[in-house]
């Protein structure tokens, strides 16, 4: 045990960020929107969480052993938080990336000692698709396990047991809503069910990015998608086991201009530097926001911090040939 305030290595530093209001948007839409910081976990996002739960696990149930492989299929965030974790433990970790994610996620999985195979995107259905290239790997190695972070639901039980509780606990319970986007569910799902336990009328409400099938789901029963977006480790088209049985409410849309707008306004009036994901989110919160009306305070995650996206997001040149410049410069 470590005094109260030394937190011990990576894995005791993982959690327990600050929920931030966000000034500009609370200001203009009346209501208290608060962002859970996950990019100040040590692995730079949301998905440190999962990773750790996934490998404590693992190694609970003895499928995990001394000197093993951690295989997993990732766009990218899920991996750098493996990686930290297999480095601390004396692990090894193969990343399987889609390799249209962004150049400086591939880097730092390198960087972090993963061997990082990349792989043309294809959909779900196809068998090439990274998450099923990265199954057949773990099948193939001695001594190594698969983490499926889509499927394995100790991904969603972190989010249940650390990330819900801190955003019940840091506002006191005096929360109306709570919004975020899906990547594989297990952020939203852990945290709208343990909210949805302490108090029912919380709304909870996905956050969907253009070119993913979720809202469609919600509000018809199909996964059904429109369009794309160029933000990273979100979006999906079938239901999940992380996904499944969570308490929805509602869905709302947003789309790549809304979210780069809401993304230089954060960095610019707040002073806050974020990723796509995360733009999509705080874009989703604005809308429940002006939906809810003056008063309320909606709760959403900031999934990881903007210099991982630097390259596209950030970038005026990708901008322009996207068409994505944003409204708010300087
Ligand atoms: N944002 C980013 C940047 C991510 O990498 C992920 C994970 N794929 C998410 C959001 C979504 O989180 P979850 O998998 O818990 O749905």
């Amino acid at each position: 045990m470590c005094p109260m305030n030394i937190r011990e290595g990576f894995d005791g530093s993982v959690g327990n960020t600050p929920l931030i209001k966000l000034r500009s948007i609370s200001e203009e839409t009346g209501c208290t929107i608060l962002g859970k910081a996950e990019f100040m976990n040590p692995g730079g996002s949301v998905k440190d969480r999962a990773a750790l739960f996934i490998i404590d696990d693992a190694e609970k149930s003895g499928k995990l052993k001394p000197g093993g492989v951690v295989v997993e299929g990732t766009a990218g965030n899920t991996g750098i938080g493996l990686t930290h974790i297999c480095n601390a433990r004396g692990y090894k970790s193969m990343i399987v990336i889609p390799d249209n994610q962004s150049i400086e996620k591939i880097e730092t999985l390198r960087t972090l000692g993963a061997d990082v195979k990349t792989v043309p995107p294809a959909p779900f259905a196809n068998e090439n698709n990274y998450v099923h290239v990265s199954r057949r790997l773990a099948e193939s190695l001695p001594n190594a396990i698969w983490a499926n972070q889509f499927d394995n639901t100790s991904n969603r039980r972190a989010h249940f047991e650390t990330t819900g509780k801190e955003i019940w606990q840091q506002t006191d319970g005096k929360l109306d809503a709570f919004t975020c986007a899906t990547g594989t569910g297990g952020t939203f799902a852990g945290v709208a069910e343990y909210l949805k336990q302490q108090n029912k009328s919380i709304r909870t409400i996905v956050a969907d990015p253009m070119g993913s099938g979720v809202y469609s789901w919600v509000k018809n029963g199909e996964f059904k998608s429109q369009g794309n977006s160029f933000s990273e480790g979100i979006g999906i088209m079938r239901l999940t086991r992380n996904l499944e049985g969570a308490p929805i409410d509602d869905a709302v849309q947003v789309d790549d201009s809304e979210m780069i707008n809401i993304l230089y306004k954060l960095l610019r009036k707040d002073g806050i530097f974020l990723g796509g994901s995360a733009g999509i989110n705080v874009a989703a919160a604005v809308k429940v926001a002006q939906q809810l009306g003056p008063g309320h305070t909606i709760v959403t995650i900031l999934c990881d911090g903007g210099a991982r996206y630097q390259s596209k997001l950030f970038n005026s040149d990708w901008q322009k040939e996207k068409g994505l410049t944003p409204d708010l410069v300087d």
